[in-house]
């Protein structure tokens, strides 16, 4: 197993991936959504160590060229979309994947500020105030993490 960080990594998404954007931070990663060209997606990702998350294979390979890290992604389907990445990081990065899959209230899901801890189970944002807490929503998010687990078994078995 090879391991390119040591740190956590943090994600880039492009245009094509909102929505994944704001599952990326409930599991807790530090994700910038940045729907821009090519080159300055290049250039950010470069410049913040970020890895590109993205469906466009030209894309994917020209931050590979640049020595940048991308998971091409399939084009819909979140729990899929989450198996690439959990796959990716158990292997590039030795985080298990069921680590990964798992939320933390560490970040806000709209913009990607820190949560601070309230009393009996709630969060609230630093940034814009958002408050989270572990609601009735709650079965379909672990319906689509426990679905993602299931598919990264397949994809580690291929
Ligand atoms: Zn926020």
């Amino acid at each position: 197993m090879r391991r390119e960080a040591s740190h956590e990594p943090k994600f880039l998404t492009n245009s094509m991936h909102g929505k994944l954007t704001h599952w990326l931070r409930m599991l807790g990663y530090d994700t910038i959504y940045y729907p821009k060209t090519d080159n300055e997606i290049i250039d950010r990702a470069a410049e913040e160590g970020r890895v590109v998350l993205t469906s466009d294979t030209e894309l994917h390979r020209r931050v590979l060229s640049r020595g940048g890290l991308s998971i091409l992604l399939p084009l819909s389907g979140t729990e899929a979309q989450l198996s690439h990445i959990a796959h990716y990081l158990e292997t590039h990065f030795d985080t298990p994947h069921e680590e990964f899959l798992t939320v933390k209230f560490r970040l806000c899901s709209l913009c990607n500020g820190r949560l601070k801890p309230l009393q009996g189970d709630r969060w609230k944002c630093e940034d814009c105030g958002q408050e989270y807490w572990v609601g009735g929503h709650w079965r379909n998010i672990s319906r689509v993490l426990e679905r993602a687990r299931e598919l990264v078994n397949k994809l580690s078995n291929r």
